[in-house]
């Protein structure tokens, strides 16, 4: 195996570790549970879990999906995040290289991911995690340092302040946190790539709206989590916006 592949393996392993406590946060915010004290337990038999119940995607194969102690299934999600975050992980060193900023960047898809999956799972994205989100995106910033902040600037505002307009004239169109997270995102990614996020966030939003409104029964709310989309776009854009939109411009040319 070549340095570089070692290096790979380290990053997707690492990936797969800290996907495991973005399992943990992911659960314990909503529960209103501490995250940084406890052990894991069984969500079923409340069994503490033991550390070989823990390694990442590996228990969850040798026990067959199964809780060692009362045999009830375990959610394939938990091993499911777990690969994403490993995924993301290594794309984002393989993009842009092993350097700080791709650290950083590694830092903000953690956030993502538990903002995606609390608001899949509670239709809410909390204040704090936004927060957080904030502080990353603007230490990539500095980092980088060779950012044209007018376009970020526009970026932050062009879709997220729409929006907003229209989560208050239709209430229940967009939720605040959708706006708060196209807001950061688009301080993030500037506003060309802004773009980009909003129209593959509404194409997901879209697409998979239809599908889980139309699983739903008539009389059921038909509100579903816009949060989610704009994640996964955001995993597609801040990866490979830059290489989408220069070969979509250059169809004109
Ligand atoms: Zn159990």
């Amino acid at each position: 195996m070549n340095y570089e592949m070692f290096l790979y393996a380290f990053v997707a392993l690492y990936g797969l570790c800290i996907g495991s406590f973005l399992n943990v946060l992911i659960y314990r915010i909503p529960n209103n549970l501490n995250f940084a004290k406890g052990r894991s337990m069984c969500p079923n038999c409340k069994h503490i879990l033991g550390v070989f119940d823990l390694c990442p995607v590996f228990s969850y194969l040798f026990l067959g999906g199964k809780c060692r102690y009362c045999k009830t299934k375990i959610s394939m999600r938990y091993a499911l995040i777990e690969i994403l975050t490993a995924v993301l992980f290594v794309l984002v060193f393989f993009v842009n290289s092993f350097n700080l900023l791709s650290i950083i960047y590694c830092l903000i898809v953690c956030v993502l991911i538990v903002i995606g999956f609390i608001d899949y799972d509670t239709m809410d994205i909390y204040d704090t995690s936004i927060y957080i989100l904030l502080f990353f995106v603007l230490l990539s910033m500095f980092v980088r340092g060779d950012i044209l902040i007018k376009d970020h600037l526009i970026g932050a505002i062009m879709i997220s302040v729409p929006m907003f307009s229209l989560a208050k004239v239709i209430p229940g169109s967009f939720g605040f946190g959708d706006v708060e997270l196209m807001c950061v995102l688009g301080l993030f990614l500037g506003w060309q790539n802004t773009l980009l996020l909003f129209f593959i966030s509404l194409l997901l939003g879209s697409i998979f709206g239809f599908i889980i409104t139309k699983k739903m029964k008539s009389g059921e709310d038909k509100h579903f989590a816009f949060g989610p989309y704009i994640c996964i776009a955001a995993f597609v854009t801040m990866l490979y916006g830059d290489l989408i939109i220069s070969t979509y411009l250059n169809l004109f040319m």
